[in-house]
Order: C-alpha cells, then sequence, then structure tokens
C-alpha cells in the first residue's frame, strides 16, 4: 500500500486518537496510518513514552556502561594488565576503571533524548498528527487534550476509535517518599551526578535486581533488600539461584526475606527501617517496588471502561476493552509489562479497529530477558508453568562452562536449559543464562514459535566455536530414540 497523507484522506477516513505514546501507542499510529487511518497521538511527556525517556532506552544504556565494567573484571584472566604505576595503587578501587556517572548518565539521557525526537520526526513524516497534553476521555468517543491548544487552551478530538496506551508510573510507599535526591524511583537515577556510596536497592524483581547489579558493576557498594526467599521471584528458580550467587560474588549484600517498612533521610544519607525493626543505612535508597497503571482520573470508568481491581484496563485478546471502539494496550493492560508486547497489543487493536487481518497474541512465545551480568533469557513454558499444569516434559541443562567459545571468552556464569515433550519432541520452552542471551534465546524462540522438535534444533549447523553450539547440544542431548 502507497503511503497515504493528510491531503489525500477523505472524509470517511477513520479518526483514531491515541492516548500516550509509548510503544504500545507509537507503533500503533504508524500501523493505523498505513491502513489509512486519520491519526492523531496525545502525548503528555515526550513520544516513545516511559520506554525510551526513563524505563527500557536509559536503563539499558546505563547498564551497557556496566556491562564494560563486568567485563573488564575478566581483563586479568585474559592477559591484560594495568599500566604498572596503576597495579601499585593500595586500594583495591584503584586497580580498576572508575565510572564517571555525570558522564554516563549525560550519555543515557542524550540517547534517550535522541530516540524521543526519531520517533516524533518518524511519526510526523509519515502523518501522524501529535498533540502534546493530558488527554481524558468524554465519553467513548471524545478525547479532550488539556492546554493540547495555544495558550495552554483545552483541544476536543472526536474519534471513531480511541487506543488507551496509558503505561504506568513507579509505586511508592507511603512510608518512603521519593524525594528525587536521596529516596529515588528509577525514572529519577539519571540525573546523579556521582555513584552512590551505598546504594539500597528495595525490591528484588527485574527492575530491581537490574539496577542493583548495574550499580554494583558501576563500583556501588549495593544491598538489595528482597521480600521473598531469593531474588527474582516468578523466575526459572535455577537462573535465580544462579544470579543470587553471582550478586554474592561481586560483594553485593543480598538480604532476603527482608521487608522494607520505611525509608527516610539522616544528615548525609538515607535509612531504611525492615518489618522486622532492623535499619539499614546507605547514602541512596532506590524503590523498585512495581508500577502502577496510569488509569485514574481521565473518565475511563465513565466512558464504559471496565478497570480490574489493580486499576488496569480489562482487555480481550485483540485489545478492545468493554467500550465500543476504545481499545487498550500495553503496560495500562498489566498483560505482561514489555515494550515489545505493548507494541504488538497496540498493532493488533488497530488492524482490528480497521478491519485488517488480526492474529490474537499468543503469550506463551514471548521472548523476555533480564538484562543482568550475566542475561537471563526466557521463551515459553517455564518449568514452574510445567509443573503446576502436570504437563509432561523432559528437561537438560548444559552449564555456560562447557562450552568451547565461553571458555576463550572467560566466561563461567551461566546454563542453556530447555523444556520438551517427552514423546513428541517438541520445544515447549528455555531459560538461557549468559552474557548476552537476550541475543541468544532467538533460536529457542523460533523453535517454540513453530513448533520445532529438538531434532529439527539439534541438526541445524551452528559456528564452531560458538555459544549458540550449547543450544543445539542440549537439543540432542534431549534426543528421543524409538525403540
Ligand atoms: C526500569 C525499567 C526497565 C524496563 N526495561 C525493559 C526492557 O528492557 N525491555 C522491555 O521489553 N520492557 C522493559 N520495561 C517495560 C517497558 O518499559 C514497558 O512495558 C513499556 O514502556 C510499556 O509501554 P506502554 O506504551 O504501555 O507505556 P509507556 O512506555 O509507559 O508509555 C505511556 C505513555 O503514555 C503517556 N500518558 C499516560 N497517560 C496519559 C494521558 N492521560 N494523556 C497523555 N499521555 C499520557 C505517558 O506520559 C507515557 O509517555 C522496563 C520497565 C522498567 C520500569
Amino acid at each position: 500500500m502507497g503511503r497515504v497523507t493528510h491531503e489525500t484522506l477523505d472524509r470517511q477516513a477513520t479518526r483514531i486518537v491515541v492516548v500516550g505514546g509509548g510503544p504500545g501507542g507509537y507503533e500503533a499510529a504508524l500501523v493505523a496510518r498505513r491502513l489509512g487511518g486519520d491519526v492523531t497521538v496525545v502525548e503528555r511527556q515526550g513520544m516513545g513514552g516511559a520506554a525510551v525517556l526513563t524505563d527500557v532506552v536509559p536503563s539499558k544504556t546505563l547498564i551497557a556502561t556496566a556491562d564494560w565494567m563486568t567485563i573488564a573484571e575478566r581483563a586479568a584472566d585474559l592477559g591484560i594488565r594495568l599500566p604498572v604505576d596503576t597495579a601499585k595503587a593500595q586500594h583495591p578501587a584503584m586497580r580498576r576503571h572508575i565510572v564517571d556517572l555525570d558522564a554516563v548518565n549525560t550519555r543515557v539521557m542524550a540517547l534517550a533524548a535522541a530516540q524521543s525526537a526519531d520517533i516524533r520526526a518518524r511519526l510526523e513524516r509519515e502523518g501522524v498528527r501529535v498533540v502534546t497534553g493530558t488527554g481524558r476521555l468524554d465519553g467513548p468517543s471524545r478525547v479532550v487534550v488539556e492546554g493540547g491548544g495555544g495558550a495552554g487552551a483545552d483541544v476536543t478530538l472526536d474519534a471513531d476509535v480511541i487506543l488507551l496506551a496509558l503505561g504506568s508510573t513507579p509505586r511508592t510507599l507511603p512510608t518512603a517518599q521519593p524525594d528525587g535526591e536521596r529516596i529515588l524511583t528509577w525514572t529519577q537515577l539519571y540525573h546523579l551526578t556521582e555513584l552512590p556510596e551505598r546504594l539500597i536497592v528495595v525490591g528484588s524483581g527485574v527492575t530491581g535486581a537490574e539496577f542493583a547489579g548495574a550499580y554494583n558493576a558501576l563500583g556501588s557498594d549495593v544491598v538489595l533488600v528482597s521480600s521473598r526467599d531469593r531474588v527474582l521471584p516468578g523466575e526459572d528458580a535455577d537462573a535465580a539461584e544462579l544470579l543470587e550467587g553471582v550478586f554474592r560474588s561481586r560483594g553485593m549484600t543480598v538480604m532476603s526475606r527482608s521487608r522494607a517498612e520505611s525509608a527516610v533521610r539522616t544528615a548525609d544519607g538515607v535509612e531504611v527501617t525492615l518489618s522486622d525493626g532492623r535499619v539499614i543505612t546507605g547514602s541512596h535508597v532506590l524503590l523498585a517496588v512495581g508500577s502502577i497503571p496510569s488509569t485514574h482520573g481521565i473518565g475511563l470508568e465513565e466512558a464504559g471502561v471496565r478497570l480490574a481491581p489493580s486499576g488496569h484496563v480489562e482487555v480481550d485478546k485483540v485489545s478492545r476493552t468493554s467500550a465500543r471502539g476504545v481499545y487498550a494496550a500495553g503496560d495500562c493492560t498489566g498483560i505482561l509489562p514489555l515494550a515489545s508486547v505493548a507494541a504488538m497489543q497496540g498493532r493488533v487493536a488497530m488492524s482490528h479497529a480497521l478491519g485488517d487481518a488480526v492474529a490474537p497474541i499468543k503469550l506463551r512465545t514471548v521472548a523476555a530477558n533480564i538484562f543482568t551480568a550475566p542475561e537471563i533469557a526466557t521463551v515459553g513454558y517455564s518449568e514452574e508453568q510445567l509443573k503446576a499444569q502436570s504437563s509432561k516434559y523432559v528437561t537438560t541443562t548444559l552449564p555456560l562452562a562447557r562450552n568451547p567459545r565461553a571458555k576463550m571468552l572467560g566466561m563461567r556464569d551461566g546454563f542453556v536449559k530447555l523444556f520438551a515433550h517427552p514423546e513428541a519432541g517438541v520445544v515447549l520452552g528455555g531459560v538461557v543464562v549468559a552474557p548476552r542471551a537476550s541475543e541468544l534465546i532467538f533460536p529457542i524462540t523460533l523453535a517454540v514459535s513453530h513448533r520445532l522438535t529438538v531434532d529439527d534444533v539439534a541438526s541445524a549447523f551452528t559456528v564452531y566455536p560458538s555459544l549458540s553450539g550449547s543450544i543445539a547440544e542440549v537439543a540432542r542431548m534431549l534426543h528421543h530414540r524409538e525403540d
């Protein structure tokens, strides 16, 4: 289909208003435009949304620096020495590279701003209107944008279809109010100009684990406070256990079964009080205790959009809400808080609304990654799910330390694990724990998505030597011989 511009649109074009310019919103806007819609995106913060401005892009850019620091730790094993003067330094910290956090955060923010500007330019190039301001529903077919017009006037947008892609914001505790200086949410970390001396991270889910790992690698003393038995509750147990071991071996203090009750500022730092009365002191505290959907106070329920008790918008498999003509995508739906899933939900919504072919989202084939060192990537059924639904499965794990390429690269911590059906051999899921596991998971994602068998995976060539060789090797180990 050729490109459609506003000038060539006839009056019959479906008027689509997307509220929220994150991955759930902007991807959908592009799809809707290509399908001939008359599209407006309303965004209050900046195009690309939290994903680009405060969450995915900044965190992964910061983690890129942390990764280099982790790799540099292996330098000595690979025969690399620091210049003599530095090597003679008395303090261990002086014998390693040091991080200029101001420079790191300047790079992080510049990259996020550039990506946001690129997305806005692309949308405008494709003929999408962008209105800046906070949108609220006035019934199921009208969006009012506060301050969206000139001189702060409101703008009213009538719509045939509305897509809510509102995202979420960090959850805080009433007894731990962020001040942007010492008590921080993850959106406030990038204003730091100096590395926290002792960072207390409250919450050991994906966000807490990623930042705890990153700041530890950057050179901060890190205390990770986890209310559960182990870090990363809900993730593959072997992977979580391995990561916790790596964290501890790198000098991080991991406090399990410790619930933070409050965080307060002291003269020169912070104090975090645990529910059992213990008090931890640090220079800064990061609250990573989940997110709250941005669905309140903008007329959703009044317009007939049903919300779950958690505040998330209820949607079906093609992203429809309970209000006719109103769709929702991304973190505000609480389906799976991933940028890739948000974008897919948004695309599906627009294809459905504009009468294009739609394939409902299959969450079983979503690949996810935790950007720690090593990374933890997963796809398909987890072992926990297979056990819970009493599925028949076989599994094998191969430690990364046995892989020849890993040995050459000086990598020790990690593994590849596959789950397959015992008779049919179909790959049901997999876990990769390795540096760049996010890249290595793709062959397993293909296998899960296309129902390949372990023999299909094992019979494909891999480069020798390569980390992906371990994936084929595990598949080979799961070969089922017909008697
Ligand atoms: C620290 C962190 C790291 C992450 N890393 C990854 C990762 O590596 N990979 C991954 O896949 N996912 C990651 N995620 C999850 C990912 O950020 C989200 O799943 C993704 O941002 C969801 O996209 P969205 O479009 O639903 O919402 P958002 O990206 O939150 O965008 C929503 C936008 O809507 C705007 N908005 C809300 N209400 C209104 C309104 N009423 N009017 C106008 N505008 C409004 C907001 O300003 C915001 O810009 C991470 C999350 C966090 C917290």
